[in-house]
């Protein structure tokens, strides 16, 4: 499969609209041509700052799978990737990341762009942004700033 792929974008925005209230990240991991973990970010739910949409499809699939790499994986999020997540994908040592809208200037001054993070990997990891970018932000109603 290639990246960034639309078919598997659409599918992550679909799931995310019918999973949210409107104000959630939806993340798909992707490995070949399977989607492996789907998750929204459930912050305020579990009271949780670490419960993003990536940290969430990250965890449910290393417990599922035993192993905390994703080496051959890639990540899906409707949102860039914080630093935090930006992060863990680093540690899990993923292959790639596609994401929809740029939501940095809500992030404060946490504004750390994510290629910066990246370029820390031992393995280079791919990055793409602003994909179907429009469509992710009818997810949660924003609009460009
Ligand atoms: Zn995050």
């Amino acid at each position: 499969m290639k990246h960034p792929n639309e078919k598997i974008m659409r599918k992550l925005i679909a799931y995310t609209l019918k999973k949210s209230d409107g104000q959630r990240t939806g993340c798909f991991i992707v490995k070949g041509d399977k989607i492996i973990s789907k998750a929204i970010s459930t912050v305020e739910e579990y009271k949780d700052p670490t419960a993003h949409g990536e940290m969430n499809a990250v965890r449910k699939i290393c417990r599922k799978q035993k192993n905390y790499h994703l080496k051959n994986c890639w990540i899906y999020s409707t949102q860039i990737p914080c630093p935090m997540c930006t992060s863990l994908i680093v540690w899990a040592e993923a292959k790639g990341i596609v994401w929809g809208w740029d939501g940095r200037h809500t992030w404060g001054k946490l504004n750390i762009d994510p290629k910066v993070i990246l370029k820390t990997a031992k393995k280079k990891i791919e990055i793409f942004g602003n994909f179907l970018e429009n469509d992710c932000l009818k997810i949660k109603r924003y609009t460009k700033k």
